[in-house]
């Protein structure tokens, strides 16, 4: 009986200390969300970044000044040490000349002169251009890989462009993306691999408009580094259909080039745990962005984000006992240095990663956390869930991360989670010149960076 009772006891104060716990959890979350939607700097930070910085792929005189910007703005914010990671970075460069036009015969007119028109492109990040005087070559349109194979023996010589569209039919676009993107990023050289002169790609866009969307490409050594060019859907779709009808030649004229491999840097800020201990949790974005547009989604949001994680835990007076980092990595898009770089250093420096947060999907409405981390973690991590539920965050699931943290995983096995915004959006503007500041919402951006401070917070507090 007297055991019973002792259980019972036990039991009852368990519970009423995790009520309690709960309790603080949902004040101090409450309280994050109230500051930030109220306050935050991220949207003004992001603004800046966009319009006095603007682009700033990796090697170019645009990443010198965002390095510079956010090194200073980390410097006036409550961090206890901001430093430089030096990285090489890849030079890619688009050059001044970038144009492609086609001409239609049609088999069925009796009309000799064919029809002309110029297109929408943009080369694909890492391509070669076509070295000072146009390409020109029949077109081949080839829908994907499998009709790719089987028209093989037609290739060569010739032009390719890869009609695959985009599926509307996923939800989640980043499924949709996933599909499609494999014909940007491996097309040309299997197209060099039946002796293709260039090719073109329809671009990897949710949009129903004109704009192309840029993107790495990866050459396979083996074959000829033949140029590569996004094309305007609109452009792929009109293009798909003359193609029915007659015979298509384009030309195509691009200085695209790499230069040799330059000097770039992780910007970094840290706030030191107070545990002082070599226990970090990570949080960041990339700051290169394409050469076009602003890349204000594709990552200045997840950037100014992981960088007002500091602001709001000050003014929630939270102090961390674990160390809290925020990376703004380097070159995520045409090499992911930055992110390979900052995990050797953590392992040179024996440190101990409890787990690393990423916001590079967009700014938009915070929807979920996805993590990949091991079974135990996991039922932690969706345990607070109904935390988060109240502000828009309705699933925790498995799966996610990031590709600047992925390294933290690949190296160290660091739990690595992944901000996942609304979707519907993102790849209307992805990687395209319409990727601007004004396509921003600030609540939006400012939701997702208390969710980010939120999760921090509690994978703080408890461990994972
Ligand atoms: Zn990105």
């Amino acid at each position: 009986m007297k055991q019973i009772l002792i259980i019972t006891l036990i039991v009852f104060v368990q519970c009423k200390v995790e009520a309690q716990q709960i309790n603080t959890d949902s004040t101090q979350i409450a309280k994050i969300f109230d500051w930030s939607l109220n306050h935050a700097k991220a949207y003004d930070n992001l603004n800046v970044l966009c319009k006095k910085i603007g682009h700033r792929l990796s090697g170019s005189a645009g990443m010198y000044k965002a390095e510079n910007w956010a090194l200073r703005t980390l410097k006036e914010m409550p961090f206890d040490t901001v430093y430089f990671q030096e990285c090489m970075v890849p030079k890619w460069v688009r050059g001044k000349n970038e144009n492609a036009s086609f001409v239609f015969i049609n088999n069925k007119s009796s009309k000799t002169k064919g029809k002309y028109g110029k297109l929408n492109v943009l080369s694909l990040g890492n391509s070669e251009g076509t070295n000072g005087k146009p390409i020109i070559g029949p077109l081949v349109i080839i829908n994907d890989f499998d009709e790719l194979e089987k028209r093989k023996d037609e290739i060569k010589g010739k032009i390719v462009l890869y009609n695959f569209a985009f599926k509307q039919s996923y939800i989640r676009t980043f499924n949709g993306y996933g599909d499609a993107v494999k014909y940007r990023s491996t097309g040309a050289s299997r197209a060099a691999k039946y002796g293709a002169i260039a090719v073109l790609v329809r671009s990897v866009s949710t949009a129903p408009d004109n704009h192309p969307h840029t993107g790495a490409l990866r050459y396979d050594t083996n074959y000829a580094k033949i140029p590569a060019l996004a094309i305007g859907v609109n452009d792929a779709i009109l293009l798909n259909s003359l193609y029915k009808n007659g015979k298509i030649d384009i030309s195509i004229n691009s200085d695209a080039h790499m230069e040799k491999d330059t000097i770039g840097h992780n910007v970094i800020g840290e706030i030191y745990g107070t545990n002082k201990l070599k226990n970090y949790i990570t949080v960041g974005g990339h700051l290169d962005s394409w050469d076009i547009g602003e890349g204000a989604h594709d990552d200045g949001a997840g950037c100014v984000q992981s960088m007002e994680v500091a602001n709001i835990l000050a003014a929630i007076n939270y102090k961390p006992k674990n160390n809290i980092r925020v990376v703004l990595f380097a070159n995520e898009e045409n090499g992911l240095r930055g992110g390979t770089k900052h995990a050797e250093k953590a392992i040179e420096n024996n440190e101990n990663h409890i787990a690393a947060i990423e916001s590079d999907a967009g700014g938009f409405s915070p929807r979920a956390f996805t993590g990949t981390m091991n079974n135990e973690q996991l039922q932690k991590f969706k345990s607070w869930l109904p935390l988060l539920w109240n502000y828009g965050i309705t699933e925790m699931n498995s799966g996610g991360g990031g590709a600047d943290i992925g390294p933290l995983k690949e190296k160290m096995n660091t739990p690595v989670i992944g901000l996942s915004p609304d979707s519907q959006r993102y790849f209307d503007l992805h990687h395209a010149t319409t990727d601007v500041f004004e396509a921003v919402n600030k609540r939006e951006l400012h939701l997702g960076a208390a969710a980010m401070a939120a999760l921090i917070y509690l994978i703080d507090l408890n461990g994972l």
